[in-house]
């Protein structure tokens, strides 16, 4: 089972874009293992993007990121860190094409509504960084009592 972090941004969540952000992942076919509310320290924040943390843009993706909770959440489903890319758009919001999620509900190269692991290997270590292994549960695997 291939799983992704995702991150509903403080956008997302202030724009209340969540369910139907939420919603385009379950129409691709995903399904949630793991969610939660979080305020993101600059501390957390530095080390989730220290891939970009010298960046002139860096101080405002930092204010952006920690100016409201952000959701966490873990989705999983065959192949789901590519398709969660493509169904996210570049990102640049500007840039990207309507019916993706940045497209439609993003402001601009910053505030772009949700982050999504790059790659399996990205996904493995944030998903460690923002859930304790009890945390992700797999809903799959329980049966559906109604
Ligand atoms: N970002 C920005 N300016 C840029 C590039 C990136 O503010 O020129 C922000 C943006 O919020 C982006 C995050 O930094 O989502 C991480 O950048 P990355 O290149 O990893 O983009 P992503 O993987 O989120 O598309
Ligand atoms: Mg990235």
């Amino acid at each position: 089972m291939h799983k992704t972090l995702i991150i509903l941004k403080p956008d997302c969540m202030k724009q209340k874009h969540v369910g139907a952000v939420i919603g385009r992942f379950e129409a691709a076919g995903f399904r949630i293992i793991g969610c939660k509310l979080m305020q993101l320290t600059p501390a957390l924040l530095r080390e989730h993007y220290a891939h970009v943390a010298d960046k002139p843009f860096y101080p405002r993706l930092e204010a952006f990121m920690s100016s409201a909770p952000v959701m966490v959440m873990a989705i999983a489903g065959d192949y789901v860190v590519e398709t969660v890319r493509a169904v996210l758009g570049p990102t640049d919001s500007t840039k990207a094409p309507k019916g993706t999620i940045r497209g439609d509900f993003g402001t601009d190269v910053t505030i772009n509504v949700v982050h999504a692991s790059d790659g399996e290997e990205s996904a493995k270590v944030e998903l460690a960084r923002f859930f304790a292994p009890g945390e992700i549960i797999d809903p799959g695997k329980t049966a559906v009592l109604s």
